[in-house]
C-alpha cells in the first residue's frame, strides 16, 4: 500500500485500525538499523565476546535508565526486556557462534533467532518475538555505532510514524500520542493490536510512511485507511462509543493462552473463553509436557475463567513453530506443512495425552470443556478428531475453520461436530494465498475484504442449515463494527483478547439482531474493503 496524489493532497494508504481519525504533528522515528550480513571475525573470538558483553551491558544500562523514569506498566515491560537481555542463556547461545568464528553482530543475531524460531508463527507469542527482535537490534545498533533511542515529546498531539513498533516502544506512549502510522506490520501485528486496545487510530502497512515530513501536520483516518498532510486539525472524530440498549446480540468471549490471561479475562464482562491456545506449554522444551503438567494448566484455566463455555484448542504447533520432539523435519513451506491437527499423522500420542488431560481437568474442576482442533481441511480429519475427542469422554467437539476447503464442507459436518470456530487470521492467509506475517501483502489480509466476508456468510448459512454453532476467534472479531456484521451474518459468538472485550460488548449491546442483519447485508454489497465498511457504517443505526 502506498501514497498517491489526489488533487494537491498526498494520500498515504494502508490498513486502518480502529474507526476514528486524529490529527497531530508527525514524529518520525528513524528507520531501524539494518542487521549487517553474516560475517566472520577478524578480531578473534575473545575480542568479539568482549564487544558483545559490552554492547549487552550498554543496552541493559539504557533500559534501566528508561525504566527509572517510566510509569509503572511501562517499567514492568522494560523489566521483562531487561531479564531477557541479561539472561545468561543469550551469551551462552551466542558463544556457540563466536566459537565458530562469527563476529559479535552475527553471533547475537543468530542467538536471538534461535529463541524466536521457537515461538514464531503464533500471534500469542507475537509480543515476545517482537521483544527479542527489538533487543537483538538494540545490541547490533550499539555494536555498529547506530542510535536506536528516542524520547517522545510529552506535549501532543503527535502522530508517531515508524517502520514498525516494538512492545517496548509502544509502552512509551503517553496521551500525547493520538495516532500511529507504520510502514510495516499488518492487521494482526503488535502495533495494530496495541493501537486497537488503546483506542489510537492507526494505519499499518503504509509503504511510504517514512516519507512523511518530520513535524508536519498529519491526519490519520483509520476508518478509510488513509493519511494525508494538513497544516491544521480538520474536524476529526475520535473513536465512536455506542450506548448499550440491551444484551449482546452474540456472545462475547475471550481469547487466552495462560492461567494469567484467564484471570485477566475474568475481570471483564466476557462470557467464557472462545479460544484457549494450548501451545505455550509445549514450546521451549525438549519433550512434550506430561499428562500431569497439562492437567494442572487446563484445570487452572478452568478455575480462573469467567462463567460461560470454555473452548480449548488442541496443539497448533509444527512447521514454523517447530517442536524438535515431534519428529517433523525441515519444511520448504512450513505454513503449508505439518501443522495443527496434521501432527496427529506423525505422532498420535500428543493429541491422545492432551485429550486425556482435558478430560481429567474437566472432572477435577467440575467445569465443562469444549474442545476444537486447528488446521482441519477435510471431512476425514474432522471425523477423526471428533471420534478421538468423544472417545475420551469430551462431549462438545468442534473444528476451526481456517482453510478454504473446510468452508465448503459444512453440510458434511452434520452429526460430526457441535460447533465450528472461524480463525480469520489463518483463513485470510489461506484464502488469499497471502503470508500473514508479510506486510507486503497486508492489504489482502484486511478483514473487510469482500472475499472473506462472503466466505464467512456462506459458512454461516451452511452451518445454520446443519444446526452447527459458529464462532469467530480471529483478530477480525476485535473490530467492533465488524463484530456487528459477523453477528448479522449468523455468528453465535465472537472472541478476542481481554482489552478489546468492552468495546465489542458496547457495540453488540447497542443494536437489535434485525438491525445487525441489515448492516451485514449492506457490508456484503461492498466491492472493496473500504466500500464494505462504509456501507456497514451507513446502515448502522445511530
Ligand atoms: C486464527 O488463525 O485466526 C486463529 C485464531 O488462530 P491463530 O491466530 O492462533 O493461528
Ligand atoms: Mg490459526
Amino acid at each position: 500500500m502506498s501514497s498517491q496524489a489526489i488533487g494537491n493532497t498526498q494520500v498515504y494508504s494502508g490498513i486502518g485500525v480502529g474507526d476514528g481519525s486524529a490529527w497531530g504533528k508527525a514524529f518520525v522515528l528513524a528507520a531501524r538499523p539494518k542487521t549487517p550480513s553474516d560475517a566472520k571475525s577478524n578480531l578473534g573470538s575473545d575480542a568479539e565476546k568482549q564487544r558483545l558483553v559490552e554492547a549487552i551491558a550498554f543496552v541493559s544500562q539504557s533500559l534501566r535508565v528508561s525504566a527509572s523514569s517510566a510509569e509503572e506498566t511501562t517499567a514492568e515491560i522494560i523489566g521483562a526486556l531487561l531479564s531477557l537481555v541479561e539472561d545468561p542463556a543469550l551469551i551462552e547461545e551466542a558463544q556457540v557462534h563466536l566459537a565458530d568464528g562469527w563476529n559479535a553482530e552475527t553471533s547475537v543475531t543468530r542467538a536471538m533467532n534461535s529463541f524466536t524460531e521457537l515461538l514464531a508463527g503464533d500471534d500469542l507469542f507475537a509480543e515476545r518475538i517482537a521483544d527479542l527482535k527489538d533487543l537483538a537490534l538494540r545490541v547490533v545498533a550499539k555494536l555498529t555505532g547506530q542510535d536506536m533511542s528516542f524520547t517522545l515529546p510529552k506535549v501532543g498531539p503527535i502522530v508517531v510514524i515508524a517502520e514498525d513498533l516494538s512492545p517496548a516502544e509502544t509502552a512509551l506512549f503517553t496521551d500525547a500520542v493520538v495516532g500511529v502510522i507504520t510502514s510495516g506490520g499488518g492487521p494482526t501485528s503488535h502495533t495494530a493490536i496495541i493501537c486497537r486496545q488503546r483506542n489510537i487510530p492507526a494505519l499499518v502497512a503504509v509503504k511510504n510512511a517514512l516519507e512523511i515530513p518530520q513535524g508536519s501536520g498529519v491526519v490519520v483516518d483509520a476508518f478509510k485507511g488513509e493519511a494525508f498532510l494538513a497544516k491544521e486539525a480538520p474536524g476529526v472524530t475520535n473513536s465512536n462509543r455506542r450506548v448499550r440498549t440491551g444484551s449482546p446480540i452474540a456472545e462475547v468471549k475471550g481469547n487466552v493462552g495462560s492461567v494469567a490471561d484467564a484471570k485477566a479475562l475474568a475481570t471483564t464482562e466476557a462470557s467464557g473463553i472462545g479460544l484457549m491456545r494450548t501451545e505455550m506449554l509445549f514450546l521451549s522444551r525438549s519433550s512434550a509436557p506430561t499428562l500431569k503438567e497439562q492437567t494442572e494448566l487446563y484445570a487452572g484455566v478452568l478455575r480462573a475463567a469467567p462463567a460461560g463455555e470454555i473452548i480449548f484448542r488442541t496443539l497448533d504447533a509444527g512447521s514454523d513453530k517447530p517442536l524438535p520432539y515431534l519428529g517433523i523435519g525441515n519444511e520448504e513451506n512450513p505454513s503449508l506443512g505439518v501443522r495443527g491437527f496434521r501432527i496427529n499423522d506423525v505422532d498420535a500420542s500428543i493429541l491422545d495425552t492432551q485429550l486425556k488431560a482435558l478430560k481429567q481437568a474437566e472432572e477435577e474442576t467440575g467445569r465443562s470443556v469444549s474442545v476444537m482442533a486447528p488446521m482441519i481441511s477435510t471431512l476425514e480429519e474432522a471425523k477423526e478428531f471428533a471420534q478421538m475427542a468423544r472417545a475420551h469422554g469430551l462431549n462438545t467437539v468442534g473444528v476451526m475453520v481456517e482453510t478454504p476447503s473446510i468452508c465448503v464442507l459444512l453440510p458434511d459436518l452434520v452429526g460430526v461436530v457441535d460447533f465450528v470456530s472461524i480463525g480469520t487470521n489463518d483463513l485470510s492467509q489461506y484464502l488469499f494465498a497471502a503470508d500473514r506475517q508479510n506486510s507486503g501483502v497486508a492489504k489482502l489480509l484486511n478483514p473487510w475484504q469482500p472475499g472473506l466476508l462472503k466466505m464467512i456468510a456462506r459458512v454461516c448459512e451452511d452451518a445454520k442449515l446443519a444446526s452447527i454453532k459458529v464462532g469467530v476467534c480471529g483478530e477480525a472479531a476485535a473490530d467492533p463494527l465488524l463484530a456487528i456484521v459477523l453477528a448479522g451474518l449468523g455468528v453465535h459468538s465472537v472472541s478476542m483478547a481481554s482489552p478489546a472485550v468492552e468495546k465489542v460488548m458496547d457495540y453488540l449491546c447497542s443494536i437489535s439482531i434485525d438491525q445487525a442483519k441489515a448492516v451485514a447485508q449492506a457490508a456484503l454489497k461492498g466491492r472493496t474493503p473500504l466500500e464494505a465498511k462504509e456501507l456497514a457504517l451507513a446502515e448502522l443505526p445511530s
